[in-house]
């Protein structure tokens, strides 16, 4: 019997239980435990801070200037920071209270906040009065997937000016074909915390589970629970945090 296959009986005999049990039992587990200890130490929990600019408010003059900079960096992206970290202290005491009553509303906290810190850095970063062009392997990325890098500068504002209300123009990694995408970025907490990566996945499209347990999606959540392959997200875990 291996591993996998014994572990399920042991969460098949839990099943009886509330379905925090098995959880807080497989948390629990000393590596994950190391692996939260380590995390913390990385800086990686909260609360999260302000990053500074890495040049001065002046330094992207005349194209974008000093009050809107300064403005942009202490008052928008502060407040996505502080509401960051609000949202994990809540989702925090959700946890200790065993009280999900609020969780959408938290949820939905998390990633508008989150993506909104996580954007707001990649922008920062990713300006400079003198920042070259691209070069290298990006470079050959770009003429392979866009043709040209005329065609893709093209793109990439045409489908950046063409974003409907507020948002953001992406240019972003596809890791799975390894391809390059220009992305809209509209209502950036729909698409969850931006550079998150995802170890765990759930499909609540109702043909995932509708033939079976009609509108009982919470079953079918706790069935799925049961049939988590730990190792495959371990893997994955393990891939992007070392
Ligand atoms: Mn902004």
């Amino acid at each position: 019997m291996n591993e996998k296959w014994s572990r399920r009986d042991v969460m098949k005999g839990l099943s009886a239980l509330p379905l925090a049990v098995p959880f807080l039992r497989w948390i629990d587990a000393p590596k994950a435990m190391a692996a939260v200890a380590e995390g913390q130490e990385a800086g990686g929990s909260p609360p999260y801070e302000l990053p500074p600019l890495p040049y001065p408010y002046d330094a992207l003059e005349p194209y974008i200037d000093q009050e809107t900079l300064k403005i942009h960096h202490t008052k928008h992206h502060a407040g996505y920071v502080k509401g960051l970290n609000a949202a994990l202290e809540k989702l925090e005491e959700a946890r200790k209270n065993d009280d999900y009553s609020t969780i959408k509303y938290w949820s939905r906290q998390l990633a508008f906040n989150g993506s909104g810190h996580v954007l707001h850095t990649l922008y920062w970063q990713n300006m400079s009065a003198d920042g070259g062009e691209p070069a290298g392997p990006l470079a050959e990325a770009i003429q392979r997937d866009f043709g040209s890098a005329d065609a893709f500068l093209k793109q990439f504002a045409a489908a950046t000016g063409a974003v409907e209300g507020s948002g953001w123009g992406a240019l972003a990694y596809e890791p799975m074909a390894g391809k390059l995408m220009v992305l809209q970025v509209e209502k950036h907490q729909d698409l969850t915390v931006w550079g998150a990566t995802p170890l765990l996945i759930c499909d609540v499209w109702e043909h995932a589970y509708y033939l079976k347990y009609q509108n009982r999606r919470k079953d079918y959540i706790d069935g799925f629970l049961k049939i988590v392959n730990w190792n495959v997200v371990s893997e994955r875990f393990k891939a992007v945090a070392g």
